[in-house]
């Protein structure tokens, strides 16, 4: 998709990078996104995703903000408090760069909803808090073949990994379904460490749509505030797994 002379300029020093030039631009102009979440995770996440210059984002997401958010869900303003959070994550994004393309849907992501919701994107980035709705887009995203770019965070820590349906583990492999995991309790967490793993999704993102090979796949990133180290786990697909074992 050809650029304005307007992105020309925006995205000068990203074009710069040899391994992205004009011809990578376009493309991340042409690429659409899902962002489940505009919470700790998807506030990051998109905010990079419409800076970098991806050319539509659908962003999804139940809650309005709440005082206890703005530690980390930066994209939410104090003036936002009660206001529905994909509607101030919609007004920061267009500001932020009127060329994306940005469809918000205040809405609870279901197994009813999720395909319907995601549409036409071709890859969904996990902005979510819970378990339940990361099963219900693990599946989706198996069934599609659309990738999903998992990430997770939890006081001090944070987990990352990209999962592309036929070729890596997905979601189910890594995390086997556990029946406390229902209805999670609101969890303590310091404010940057989600804005670590989001960033990380927001690389990988770029790098799935410009086609780089060298991804987060088959591979867990364990990321530790506490003692600032990354570690990494190779993961493997469970041929017996209940959400892409059949494949
Ligand atoms: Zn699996």
């Amino acid at each position: 998709m050809k650029l304005v002379q307007e992105e020309l300029r925006r995205y000068n020093r990203q074009m710069m990078v040899p391994e992205i030039g004009e011809k990578g631009q376009q493309k991340l102009k042409g690429a659409k996104v899902f962002v489940a979440g505009v919470g700790g995770l998807g506030s990051i996440s998109s905010y990079y995703l419409a800076a970098a210059g991806i050319g539509h984002l659908t962003i999804v997401d139940k809650d309005n903000v709440e005082w206890s958010n703005l530690n980390r869900q930066i994209i939410h303003w104090t003036k936002d408090i009660g206001e529905e959070k994909t509607h101030s994550a919609m007004q920061k994004l267009q500001n932020l760069n009127p060329n994306c393309s940005i469809r918000a849907i205040q809405a609870e992501i279901t197994e009813d909803n999720c395909r319907e919701l995601i549409g036409d994107c071709s890859i969904i980035v996990d902005g979510l808090d819970n378990m339940k709705t990361r099963r219900i887009l693990n599946a989706v995203s198996i069934k599609n073949k659309i990738p999903f770019i998992y990430g997770g965070v939890h006081q001090l820590d944070g987990l990352v990994s990209v999962f592309i349906p036929d070729k890596t583990p997905c979601l189910e492999c890594v995390f086997p379904f556990d029946a406390d995991e229902s209805d999670p309790a609101p969890q303590g967490i310091l404010g940057p460490v989600p804005g670590v793993i989001a960033c990380i999704q927001s690389i990988e993102t770029v790098k799935l749509i410009l086609g780089f090979k060298a991804l987060l796949t088959g591979r867990l990133l364990c990321f530790c505030a506490y003692d600032m180290s990354f570690r990494e786990f190779k993961i493997n697909k469970n041929p017996q797994c209940p959400a892409c074992g059949n494949l």
